[in-house]
């Protein structure tokens, strides 16, 4: 019969996989009992092993729901926390270090929580049970504990003690069973006395005399009777010094010792049960029992169950198969697809462009430095000195002054660390690519691959960063010295800076309306704007720092006053230039000393081109190279079964799905189970009434 119990227990751990249902769950036997009651030490002596925690403090805050499960094959003897993953521990010693850990995580203040531990002790010498040991009632609230705790031990045990579990209600010989909270506990869900045990501990306590009289208890009678233990050694043996095995075995001696010495109370013919192994033998057979006969009702269940995961299967997920692995296969699949359309779409055309439009920024910055910064007067009025910007387009060609003023130019353009630049463009333009590919991949909804992707991202591009932003610079090195400029070239960069200083001067204007409508109209801005001007020719005095106001405006007027009449400027200056660059005098490489914007677009176009070049060999060729192969290595085959459940269930919705499918095939697979085990029950029950 005993095969029944183990597949029976096997089943109900399979349940606890399912979900906390409590229609969904076989029965287990649930260990009451006052604290000090020697619930502890009748579990020990069941298990034959001592390994639960000790202490006065309220060492059991959450319940253990311990699984013993018999392996006559073997010798080893071990217990195992499937929810840490702590496999095969055969020192009990370390099984006691963990659950008086994970008891003490319980902090003071809630003193008890009703999530349960599970373990599980494999062994030859124990048999198949299931049982629940619960946190002991107390009679009085200690210091430092809350005042409610009475009444939530209380509440936990209610929990545990309902049908069908069977109730192992611990008392000991020497209180009065009348006092047993145990008892009284279990007579409030259990009336009639039919799924409880009763068990007298510390028999040797008691007159033996008087010990009997307590397992022949009529006022509470249990229909399945109680048994009487002893399961303490004797203090006399110099415990200490004994290991655990001896002090089990001494246990028993002692227990079997002190029966047999009074065959008149606990004999054969005294017609009570007492001793741990006939406790276990009893254990054994009520839970068999009690299994058997609600295998019927749970499997009803589980039917039932199982048609909902069906159909909420069907209805919502349309009966597809998913399973982390393949989600994560095919999100991986879909991601290097789009990175693969990506890269035959950004090429050298594009990281030229790119460069470009950063240079083009540089070449503004330097021509404002250098040429555009000077105070401009009525331009049509001849002006002496001959660094006035309005005087560029009538400078002599052979004059040094302006020869000197394009060198110094192009030489800061060609020395402003072309390479670095260059591959920090290119490498953020990558990253920020990845990043929204991730954006449209399954993988948005993943911090953990996100992560992983970026990173493997940052890691190809930051370990040719170096490499490749010197090789970059070292191309560029000749355009230090000379730029060459043809003229095919020369009508190029025409065309394009009047394009940039058009856009600029737009942008300008665009400002400059901004700050008009940030004021509060144009006519204001104009009032302000007339006194920035009138102060910087000295027509008017501004009294004080400058920083407070002065002129009737505030200070934060006068800022943007000041801002204006720098955008003002600034917009006919380029306004300037642009009639330059489109003028006839710009038309030819000849006169680029007229035309330094014309110049140095051309040579920033060179500079580009060239780096662009190199950075395609180094980076780019690379990256392409080696981006979906660090996917493979970051996301692929040595992630851990564990790890890719954990990434498919970042997921909510996909989190979902697996989970309707791992229960409609976990509750697939109990039923299974059930059915053969209620084949084999129906043909031992045959077995039985033939023989
Ligand atoms: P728990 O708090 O209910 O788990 O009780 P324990 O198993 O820790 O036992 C409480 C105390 O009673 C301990 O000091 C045990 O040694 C002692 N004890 C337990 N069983 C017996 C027994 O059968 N006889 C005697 N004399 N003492 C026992």
């Amino acid at each position: 019969m005993m095969v029944l119990t183990k597949k029976m227990i096997e089943i109900r751990s399979m349940l606890q996989k399912v979900g906390q249902s409590s229609s969904l769950t076989l029965p287990s036997i649930v260990v009451i009992g006052s604290q000090s009651s020697g619930k502890s030490s009748v579990l020990e002596a069941i298990v034959g092993h001592e390994f639960l925690p000790k202490g006065s403090n309220m060492v059991t805050r959450r319940p253990i729901e311990l699984t013993l499960v018999n392996t006559p094959a073997s010798e080893d003897e071990y217990g195992e926390f499937p929810d840490l993953g702590l496999r095969r521990i055969s020192d009990f010693s370390s099984i006691q270090r963990t659950l008086t850990e994970l008891n003490m995580a319980v902090s003071d203040a809630d003193c008890v929580s009703d999530d349960p531990i599970h373990l599980t002790i494999y062994s030859p010498n124990v048999p198949d049970l299931s049982l629940i040991d619960l946190p002991g009632y107390i009679q009085v609230v200690g210091q430092n504990q809350p005042l409610q705790l009475k009444q939530k031990i209380s509440e936990l045990c209610d929990k545990y003690i309902q049908p069908p579990n069977v109730i192992l209600a611990i008392s000991a010989a020497d209180v009065d069973l009348a006092n047993s909270t145990a008892l009284r506990a279990s007579r409030r869900v259990d009336p009639r006395g039919e799924r409880t045990i009763g068990v007298v501990t510390k028999m040797d306590l008691v007159d033996p005399t008087r010990g009997a009289a307590i397992l022949n208890d009529r006022q509470y009678p249990l229909r399945l009777g109680y048994v009487g233990v002893v399961s303490k050694a004797p203090s006399s043996q110099g415990l200490f010094k004994m290991g655990p095995a001896n002090l089990m075995s001494s246990i028993a001696k002692h227990e079997n010792s002190y029966f047999s010495s009074h065959p008149l109370e606990f004999g054969p013919d005294a017609g009570v049960n007492v001793g741990t192994i006939t406790l276990r033998k009893k254990l054994m057979h009520v839970l068999e029992q009690t299994m058997s006969s609600s295998l019927q009702s749970t499997s009803d269940a589980i039917r039932q169950e199982l048609e909902e995961a069906t159909y909420e299967f069907k209805v919502q997920y349309n009966d597809r198969p998913l399973s982390a692995e393949s989600y994560l296969a095919e999100s991986l699949d879909a991601f290097k697809h789009s990175f693969k359309q990506f890269t035959e779409e950004f090429g050298r055309p594009q990281m030229r462009e790119l460069l470009k439009s950063e240079l083009d920024q540089k070449v503004l910055d330097l021509l404002a430095a250098r040429y555009w910064n000077k105070p401009i007067t009525d331009l049509s009025q001849a002006q002496v000195e001959p660094d006035h910007i309005s005087d560029l387009p009538k400078a002599e060609a052979s004059s040094l002054y302006w020869h000197r003023q394009l060198d110094a130019s192009a030489s800061a353009l060609t020395k402003l660390g072309v390479g670095r630049l260059a591959t920090t463009v290119v490498s953020s333009s990558l990253q920020d690519h990845v990043d929204q590919l991730l954006n449209n991949s399954n993988f948005a909804t993943h911090p953990f691959a996100r992560q992983a992707i970026l990173e493997a991202a940052s890691t190809i591009l930051n370990e040719r960063f170096y490499s490749t932003s010197d090789q970059v610079e070292n191309c560029i090195k000749p355009f230090k010295f000379e730029i060459d400029i043809e003229e095919r070239e020369w009508a190029q960069g025409r065309q394009h800076v009047g394009d940039v200083l058009k856009k600029e001067l737009q942008d300008c204007e665009a400002a400059l309306s901004g700050l008009e409508s940030s004021i509060g109209g144009r006519r204001k801005l104009k009032e302000v704007m007339t006194f920035v001007d009138k102060a910087r020719k000295g027509d008017i005095v501004v009294e004080g720092d400058g920083r407070s106001g002065a002129g009737g405006f505030s200070a934060a007027l006068l800022a943007k006053g000041r801002e204006a009449v720098f955008l003002r400027d600034r917009a006919d200056i380029i306004k300037m230039r642009l009639m330059a660059v489109r003028s006839k005098q710009c038309a030819s490489v000849k006169n680029k000393y007229y035309c330094p914007e014309v110049f140095l677009d051309s040579a920033a176009s060179k500079l580009a081109s060239t780096a662009v070049l190199f950075i395609n060999v180094e980076l780019l060729s690379e990256f392409y190279y080696n981006f979906p192969r660090e996917l493979d290595l970051r996301l692929g085959r040595h992630l851990t079964e564990e790890e890719v459940e954990r990434f498919a269930k970042e997921d909510p919705k996909i989190r979902r799905h697996l989970e309707v499918i791992r229960r409609k095939e976990l509750l697939e697979l109990v039923l299974e189970k059930m059915d053969s085990l209620k084949q084999l029950e129906g043909r031992e029950r045959e077995r039985l009434t033939d023989g």
